[in-house]
């Protein structure tokens, strides 16, 4: 799967809709999430359209692992390195988006949306 028409997250890594982007890979980007939880909250995004977490363990493992691998980086260079990855997955435990995104919090967490 490449990318949905209709998903935000797709336009937003095909640039055709704004972002604070923080890193731009060629498998992967990042961007500061819209409503920030935390003082540091990046969403870690591939740029292949995969629905959930889940699905992109089972289609693509190396590009999860890279994923998780940038995540480091960018939590080393904005926040010391020590941060939650967090992955909602599925609309009852909160996922609104459904392009997979890691949430890299660091510092105090002040509120998930839904
Ligand atoms: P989910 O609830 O699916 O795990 O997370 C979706 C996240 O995307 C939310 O934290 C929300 O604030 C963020 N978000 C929704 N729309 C936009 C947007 O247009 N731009 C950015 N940067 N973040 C968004
Ligand atoms: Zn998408």
């Amino acid at each position: 799967m490449s990318a949905d028409p209709d998903c935000l997250f797709c336009k937003i890594v095909a640039g055709d809709l704004p972002s604070d982007m923080v890193y731009r890979g060629d498998r992967v980007v990042a961007f500061r999430d819209i409503k920030p939880a935390a003082p540091t909250h990046i969403l870690v995004v591939p740029v292949d359209h995969h629905p959930d977490v889940v699905q992109l363990a089972a289609k693509d493992e190396p590009l999860l692992t890279e994923l998780v691998t940038v995540a480091g980086e960018i939590a080393k260079a904005e926040a010391g390195g020590e941060f939650r990855l967090l992955f909602n997955t599925g609309a009852a435990a909160g996922q609104t988006v459904f392009h997979v995104h890691g949430h890299i919090l660091a510092g105090e967490i002040t509120g998930l949306t839904a």
